[in-house]
């Protein structure tokens, strides 16, 4: 079996789900065009733990892990299967790699990972199973996590890291909904870190890039970016799958790690 690409989303905000702009369209097309994975591996900063979970469910359920928002949004679910026998594969692959990783049997889906797959696979056709974010994790760790992800790529997940490019919840629920420069400023720099496969500037983003403090009070949503660049074949080209700016502050570019460009523009064609 070829090696499946690895992904990085950004989820938003859970209207996103209700919402898909330029980011859904962008998701949609990148399902249509990717290997059809055996099933797709989701690490969300929503599910974290000292140590790796795999989530295990046949039939995981999906988590409205989220308030405040568009009571529609509750009336939604995201039927996938889980994949066990993948899961319990990775639960081995981690503790080869020296992560304790455990099963988790009941764990469902949190909305980092079904609100962007409701967009990438709408049809809820391809099973999806979780591992969780390690709690502390600093850029070397997050990226050494992909790495420890990464033969699983060989044997049919599609590795999805589902994070924020920018996420700064306080401006998020105050702001006016007018574009923040510093949002674009932050998403460039970065694009410009991906696309030129740029591992120690990708590294040193949160102490580096343009207002990182400002687009990541917290670290949490910047992390997946890393398993994911971190579970890529490093000779691989990159896709840009461009989100634009939601609600003033929410960059939502994706990055499909080992994707050719003509992969996309075939399918949409
Ligand atoms: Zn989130």
């Amino acid at each position: 079996m070829s090696r499946l690409p690895s992904l990085f989303v950004s989820h938003g905000a859970p209207s996103f789900a209700l919402e898909p702009g330029l980011a859904g369209a962008g998701l949609t097309a990148l399902g249509r065009a990717l290997p059809r994975p055996q099933a797709v591996l989701v690490v969300s900063p929503h599910w974290m733990a000292p140590t790796p979970r795999v989530g295990t469910a046949l039939q995981p359920q999906t988590l409205h892990d989220f308030g405040g928002f568009d009571p529609a949004l509750y009336q939604l679910s995201y039927p996938a299967r889980g994949h066990p026998a993948l899961a319990q594969r990775t639960v081995e692959r981690l503790n080869q790699a020296g992560w304790p990783a455990q099963a988790s049997e009941r764990r469902g889906l949190d909305h980092g990972a079904w609100v962007p797959l409701m967009h990438l696979f709408p049809a809820a056709d391809v099973p999806v199973f979780q591992v969780s974010l390690p709690s502390r994790l600093d850029a070397g760790r997050a990226w050494a996590l992909g790495q420890a992800l990464a033969p699983l790529a060989g044997e049919g997940a599609l590795i999805v890291g589902s994070g924020s490019l920018t996420h700064n919840l306080d401006e998020f629920c105050s702001g006016q909904g007018q574009e923040e420069a510093y949002a674009a400023a932050f998403a460039a720099w970065v694009r410009e870190a991906v696309e030129q496969g740029d591992r120690d500037r990708l590294l040193r983003t949160l102490d580096d890039a343009p207002q990182a403090r400002r687009a990541h009070p917290t670290p949490e949503h910047f992390w997946p970016l890393l398993v994911a660049a971190g579970a890529a074949d490093q000779a691989q080209p990159v896709r840009v799958i461009e989100g634009g700016i939601v609600d003033g502050v929410l960059a939502m570019d994706a990055y499909a790690f080992g994707l050719a460009a003509r992969g996309v523009a075939a399918a949409t064609a």
